[in-house]
Formats: C-alpha cells, sequence, structure tokens
C-alpha cells in the first residue's frame, strides 16, 4: 500500500448510518461536480445506491462524466448480484444451504463458494473468533433498534452447539456447501460487503477507470487519486464522538475496513450490547472498541477486522504482525483511558483521540 497526502474521509468515519441488513432498495443520486484549487480542474461524479443494507457510494475522479456513469451503473449490477447470492432472500444461495443444514450439499454460485473459503480461512486464522456459523443466535439478539433485549445464558447455551465453522463443508469442484449438523446456519454479514467492495474495484477497474474511491457503509477501496497530485485519505472515526475522526490514512490502492461496536447496538442497565458477537460466549465481543484493517483485498480486511475485534488487541494485534500487507488501528479500553494500538506498518500514522 502507498501512503500520500490526503483529501477524503470516509463516511463511516463520519455520518453513515446502516439500513437493516436486508434492505434492498435503489436510491440513485448522481452528483457531478469539478474539483478547483489544484493546479487543474477535476471532474468528480458520485453516485449512491442503498445496497447491502447500507449506503453504497463510489466516486470517480477525472473520467469523462458518461464513461464513469456507465461504470458505476456497471459495478452497482454486480453488486446486485452478489446480493442476491448472499442476502437474506429466501432464494439466495445463503438461505438455501441454511435450509438444506444436515440434509443435503447446496450448488451454489462460484462467488459464494469464494466467500465461505475465505470465511474459513479466516476462522483458521483467529482461532473461530470468525465464524459465519454464529447465525442461528441472530434469533436471540435484535440489533437494528429494536426489543432491546438481552437474551439469558441459558438461551444462548442452548444455542452454541449449533456453532462450529469446521462443520461447514465446501467443495470448489462441485461448487457445494454443506453444513453438516442439523439447525446450523450461516450469516456472511461480516464479509460479504468486502467481497462487494472487491467487485466494484475490479468492474470499475475493468471499465477502464483509473481514480475512484468506493464507500460501502464506510467500508473503503481507493484506487489512483482524487486528483493530480493528492490522494484519496481514508478517516478512522471517533468510536464514541459521532462525526467525528480519530486520524486520517492516504491511500492510493487498497482497502480500509473498520468494525466497531457503535455500528448496531443498543443499551441495557447502562451496558452496550452490540452486533459482533463472540462465536465462544454468544455475546456481544467484549475487549474491542473498534478494529480498522488495511489490505490490499477488502474481503480479507473485512473478515479480519470482525475477528480481529473478537480477538481483542492483544492477540489481535499479535496476528496482524504476523499477517503480510495487513495492518491495522485497534481501539479498546473505556473512552476517558482509550488504549490505541497501531500496527509496525502504519509507524508515523497521528491519532488523535
Ligand atoms: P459492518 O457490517 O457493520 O460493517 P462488521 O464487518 O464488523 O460490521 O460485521 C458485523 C457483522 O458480522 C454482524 O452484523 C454479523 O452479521 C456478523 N458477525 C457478528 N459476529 C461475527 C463473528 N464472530 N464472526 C463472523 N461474523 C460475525
Ligand atoms: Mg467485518
Amino acid at each position: 500500500m502507498n501512503y500520500q497526502k490526503c483529501v477524503l474521509y470516509n463516511r463511516k468515519a463520519a455520518t453513515c448510518r446502516r439500513g437493516s441488513a436486508a434492505a434492498i432498495g435503489t436510491v440513485p443520486i448522481v452528483i457531478i461536480f469539478l474539483v478547483f484549487g489544484c493546479a487543474r480542474r477535476n471532474v468528480i461524479v458520485k453516485e449512491s445506491r442503498l445496497l447491502l443494507g447500507t449506503i453504497c457510494e463510489i466516486t470517480v475522479s477525472g473520467e469523462e462524466p458518461a464513461k464513469a456513469k456507465e461504470a458505476i451503473q456497471k459495478t452497482f449490477s454486480a453488486v446486485e448480484r452478489l446480493q442476491r447470492s448472499c442476502g437474506y432472500d429466501r432464494d439466495s444461495d445463503v438461505s438455501r444451504i441454511n435450509a438444506s443444514a444436515g440434509i443435503h450439499p447446496v450448488k451454489v454460485d462460484t462467488v459464494v463458494v469464494e466467500i465461505i473459503q475465505e470465511s474459513l480461512k479466516t476462522s483458521r486464522l483467529t482461532d473461530g473468533a470468525f465464524d459465519v456459523t454464529f447465525a442461528p443466535l441472530k434469533k436471540l439478539w435484535d440489533f437494528s433498534g429494536g426489543s432491546g433485549r438481552v437474551p439469558s445464558k441459558k438461551e444462548v447455551g442452548k444455542i452454541l452447539p449449533l456453532l462450529g465453522w469446521r462443520n461447514i463443508k465446501v467443495t470448489s469442484v462441485g461448487n457445494e456447501v454443506f453444513l453438516a449438523g442439523k439447525g446450523m446456519e450461516i450469516d456472511l454479514g461480516g464479509i460479504a460487503k468486502g467481497k462487494a467492495i472487491d467487485i466494484a474495484a475490479e468492474v470499475l477497474g475493468s471499465a477502464g477507470i483509473k481514480n475512484a474511491l468506493i464507500d460501502f457503509g464506510g467500508d473503503i477501496y481507493a484506487f489512483g487519486e482524487r486528483s493530480p497530485g493528492s490522494s484519496w485519505q481514508v478517516g478512522i472515526r471517533h468510536p464514541r464522538r459521532k462525526g467525528e475522526i480519530i486520524g486520517r490514512i492516504p491511500i492510493k490502492n487498497g482497502a480500509v475496513v473498520t468494525s466497531g461496536d457503535y455500528e448496531r447496538s443498543f443499551f441495557k442497565d447502562g451496558k452496550r450490547y452490540h452486533h459482533i458477537i463472540d462465536p465462544r460466549t454468544g455475546f456481544p465481543a467484549q475487549k474491542s472498541v473498534s478494529v480498522t484493517v488495511l489490505s490490499g483485498c477488502a474481503m480479507t480486511a473485512d473478515a479480519l477486522a470482525t475477528g480481529i475485534f473478537v480477538m481483542g488487541p492483544d492477540e489481535g494485534m499479535s496476528l496482524v504482525e504476523k499477517l503480510p500487507g495487513v495492518e491495522a488501528v485497534i481501539i479498546s479500553g473505556p473512552e476517558d483511558s482509550p488504549e490505541i494500538k497501531i500496527s509496525s506498518g502504519l509507524k508515523g500514522l497521528k491519532l488523535e483521540y
């Protein structure tokens, strides 16, 4: 990854809020504008859609507007296809896999096999902290602003035996996936957005786009430059002060993905309960506040951010230091005395909490 000067900051870092995980919509907003103040004018084309339950925004810089708009349309269509495979509709690949748990393998799209294989790799790396089979626990938790109910340990304990990434069987030759246990379920919410971002980068690149910022609900991939001589810049959100960032990372070609306890959560008796679940306890992971991961691959960064969040700062950072091409910022601790760990490859990064 190449770090240069900075211009933009990310939406998760600022104001973006997620919709319901299953929300699907098309709210095309097209903005074309010229950026002055640089040595020469620079055309920026920006479009957003509600996809994957979040606001997906693509910004293309320095391109003829018609070409940029066409490339962005193609990109959103590709993301819609991914959403159909990985979403919660009854006939999605994921729903079919879940419905056939313990019964028979299911033939799925190649991209679903790829995502599940990356999930399993991340489960291995994080020693099960990342585990897409956490899904049956979702019946007990509602982080969408609904009931705000905290399930009992007994309720959670009854579900835990259904979890286990080792019981996911994948055959890439026939593109088949089988959940070996009856009652097992998977949920790709911790990784599919990352894959969508990688697909977006690929489609834009193949359409001849040289400079773009892909921002799907605050998870980012940037390539090229924002304007000649000045790079894209991604902000790391202050996890406790809405609308504020703690620093900016210039990105030339790569992903910056954050998992935070502030994304979807509720308070009960003064305690925060949030959407990143420790698969070993069935309760929200306690050790981190936010984890930002940088990688050349957004899918890798997405899964790792969730897994490292569960592992916590110590184990999480030692994993990051072992992984080539992966960097991270991990925030933990109470607001008045936070601990911020920065990986060795980001030395020199200035953060203000
Ligand atoms: P966001 O999707 O809000 O950007 P994350 O990337 O951190 O946030 O993913 C959180 C989502 O991951 C949850 O909403 C849930 O669908 C899924 N998830 C929660 N806990 C785990 C876990 N331990 N392993 C894998 N996926 C998880
Ligand atoms: Mg994630």
